[in-house]
């Protein structure tokens, strides 16, 4: 089964883009997956994203038949999949600075740095294999909803060692550990959902990786382990639980002080959220 089939056959469930959207703003949480409030448009960074993704499952899935593409046939593939998400993607709104031809040759970059950082003596495990497991207290509970996942890409590092990898791509350097204080990866939910529910489904608890593109004129490449603990998994069930509690009762609150607001998808839905609230919830009653 892959992700888009565990997403059509689980009526309800949890996953990390779910927990790290209420966690970042309840109220675009709740536009997105309880209103269900159509999106005013698709956000370039997001089909940029999409394809960057796309791409690099096909290389990964070549990789795995032993047969890596060239960079060039990369950026060739980009501009493919790129003229088909123009097409797939509803209303994409680009910034004042760039527009489908720039993020066309941004997204060849981007490519062509990912396939030149491939260490050709890892083996490619599994691509994009899906997960879908219990969610378990510490004390032995089972939530009523499960958490789903998709790993993009799982290997075995020349040392041995087994890592599940995903791709970002981002606007700028991902802060890494200092000493005594956790970097980004540290701090993200991805590893932490993934982790876990690798645990449940294969009994091992392995290493993550980002291999992170930033998107500067000349991409620069990032590649950051993480790992996480038992703690780290029980921290995760519980705060899903105060989640799902919260859901239930349609606390749902507008962040107005965070980095996102200006580029959502919601916000006129948000502008009128106070104004509306009674109908939205009797609409998801
Ligand atoms: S505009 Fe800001 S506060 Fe409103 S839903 Fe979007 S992210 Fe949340």
């Amino acid at each position: 089964m892959n992700i888009q089939d565990l997403r059509r056959d689980i009526a309800r469930y949890w996953s990390q883009s779910r927990v790290s959207c209420f966690l970042r703003c309840s109220l675009q949480y709740a536009f997105r997956y309880v209103y269900r409030v159509e999106p005013a448009f698709t956000p370039a960074a997001l089909s940029l994203g999409s394809s960057v993704h796309r791409v690099m499952e096909m290389v990964s899935l070549l990789r795995r038949e032993g047969d890596i593409p060239t960079a060039d046939e990369c950026a060739d593939l980009f501009a493919e999949i790129w003229s088909r998400q123009l097409q797939e993607d509803r209303n994409i709104r680009f910034k004042p600075d760039e527009n489908a031809e720039s993020c066309r040759q941004q997204g060849q970059q981007i490519v062509r740095t990912f396939r030149e950082n491939i260490d050709e003596r890892e083996q490619v495990l599994e691509v994009s294999a899906a997960l879908a497991v219990p969610l378990i207290t510490s004390g032995g509970d089972i939530l009523p909803d499960p958490l789903i996942g998709e790993i993009d890409l799982l290997v075995r590092t020349p040392e041995g060692q087994k890592l599940i990898v995903d791709w970002k791509t981002a606007a700028s350097r991902w802060p890494v550990a200092k000493e005594g204080e956790r970097g980004k990866a540290d701090r993200e939910v991805q590893p932490t959902a993934l982790l876990y529910a690798y645990k449940m489904q294969h009994g091992e608890v392995l290493g993550f990786r980002y291999d992170i593109v930033v998107k500067n004129k000349t991409p620069v490449f990032q590649r950051i382990t993480t790992s996480r603990t038992q703690d780290d998994f029980d921290r995760l069930v519980a705060i899903i639980a105060v989640i799902d509690a919260m859901t239930r009762a349609e606390h749902f609150l507008p962040n107005d002080t965070g980095f996102m607001c200006g580029d959502c998808e919601y916000a006129d839905a948000c502008q009128n959220w106070n104004r509306d609230r009674r109908r939205l919830v009797s609409c998801a009653a």
